[in-house]
């Protein structure tokens, strides 16, 4: 049992009445908690490790950076290891994009992919231009700007009345639910593509900034990846009505599934996109947004400067151990292990689980993976949310050994449950091997808690 390793009191935990667990130490992919258990960790927090905990590389690096500069302010200073990261990531200006503005955390990079979306706009005397497009059941961050994107129900409900009346949304691409029955890929994505252009049209074409969207949703549709051509229909129905097209790929980037841009996949170039998570794999709080060069054109010719700015931008620390993750995992070809062993865990997990009754749907890729429960497999019905049952699912795996990150809202924001499941991108087949076996037992076991 766990419980014998929670910390309490906690003046701090996010829970007013569960108590945190205390993790004494991590090394590679296991967390060894106070009570002496050892956890395999499935998820890395939520979808962050990349290069596992503790990496020495990583710590060795951060080191030297704390021994040289620890923070400057980045409105007058810049240094090296920040500079390098943005070199390193824009190497042969991937798709257009030219220029990284660098921060702490996924919202963040949300909020400055607004602003800096709206400002050019503005630069451009397109100042009618204010309105936002996203998606039913999105998650883009919890700061107020990414709060408003996003279309997850429960996760929004007591900020519903001071959300800016100019952020609007469409279907999720959602090929378990949103798909009609008998209904083919390429019918089902012009079916998307009508119901934005309807949504621009309704909204007054010239009015709308952006179409925001996750490549691959993740927390809030346990990875739920779009069907071929979603995306390039998307970007043209951005380009006819002129507004800009931005991805948030903070959890599902920078090598999640296999290529260090999850459009890579798609064959679509974003305007903005957002990293986060695996870019630091946790070593310090880093995100940023990457910008194509029409938009760095717009701005250079008026303001000349990105209007917004934080305390921690490009911070030293993050970004020497941001660099140091991303240096490991281009030496050692971790691309190539997250598309090998993503292969495995999908193949695995579907000849384990898909005969299971309450599991619906299986999806995901690369080292990204999603399973959705369904009290019933025919109808698709999800369990009542009174039960839990994501939770409990994630509850009896980590009482086996194994860390996955829970979902809840999956079908409406407010019912269904998932589970992701992410792991380190230098995860071996024995590992992966090891998470699959905890999550079957898990499953099964939780499901009889429930019957
Ligand atoms: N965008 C997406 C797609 C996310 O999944 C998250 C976090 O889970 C965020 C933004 C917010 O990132 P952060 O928690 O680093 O602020």
């Amino acid at each position: 049992m766990v419980t014998d390793s929670v910390v309490e009191p906690s003046l701090l935990h996010r829970s007013l009445h569960e108590k945190p667990i205390l993790v004494d130490s991590a090394k590679g992919s296991y967390l060894y908690l106070s009570n002496e258990k050892r956890i395999i960790d499935g998820c890395g927090g939520a979808a962050v490790v990349s290069v596992g905990h503790s990496n020495e590389q990583v710590i060795a690096d951060i080191h030297k950076q704390l021994q040289t500069v620890s923070y400057v302010h980045t409105l007058v200073y810049s240094t090296s290891p920040s500079e390098e990261l943005a070199n390193l990531i824009l190497e042969g200006n991937p798709g257009g994009l030219c220029r990284a503005f660098f921060c702490s955390s996924g919202s963040e990079a949300n909020e400055s992919a607004l602003k800096l979306s709206r400002q050019y706009f503005y630069e451009k005397g397109e100042t009618q231009r204010v309105n936002y497009i996203s998606r039913n059941l999105s998650f883009h961050g919890n700061c107020l700007g990414g709060m408003s994107l996003s279309g997850h129900v429960a996760r929004r409900r007591p900020f519903e009345d001071i959300i800016p009346d100019n952020f609007h949304r469409v279907s999720a691409a959602n090929s378990y639910r949103g798909k009609k029955e008998g209904e083919s890929d390429e019918i089902y994505v012009s079916r998307l593509a009508l119901e934005l252009d309807a949504k621009f049209q309704e909204l007054g074409s010239d009015t709308i900034i952006g179409f925001v969207a996750e490549p691959i949703v993740g927390a809030s549709l346990g990875s739920m990846t779009a069907p071929g051509g979603y995306f390039k229909a998307m970007r043209e129905v951005c380009d006819k009505y002129g507004a800009l097209l931005i991805f948030d790929e903070v959890m599902c980037g920078s090598g999640r599934t296999g290529t260090f841009f999850a459009w890579e996949q798609e064959n679509v170039v974003p305007d903005i996109v957002s990293i986060g998570k695996a870019l630091g794999g946790g070593y310090g709080p880093v995100a940023g947004i990457l910008i194509h060069q029409k938009i760095v054109n717009v701005l250079k010719k008026n303001s000349g400067c990105f209007n917004s700015g934080h305390t921690y931008q490009a911070h030293p620390i993050s970004c020497a151990g941001a660099l140091s993750v991303q240096k490991i995992i281009k030496k050692q070809n971790l691309l190539e292990n997250v598309r090998k062993m993503g292969a495995k865990l999908g193949q695995m997990l579907h000849l384990e689980l898909d005969d299971h009754p309450y599991v619906g749907d299986i999806r995901g890729r690369g080292l990204f993976w999603g399973i959705e429960f369904v009290n019933d497999k025919q109808t698709k019905e999800p369990f009542d949310p009174s039960l839990s049952f994501g939770n409990k699912v994630k509850d009896a795996i980590f009482n086996l050994g194994c860390a996955v990150y829970p979902g809840c809202g999956t079908v409406d924001g407010v019912k269904g449950d998932h589970i992701l499941i992410s792991p380190s991108f230098d995860i071996t087949g024995e590992m992966i091997e090891e998470i699959v076996s905890i999550v079957k037992q898990g499953i099964v076991e939780a499901s009889k808690s429930i019957t």
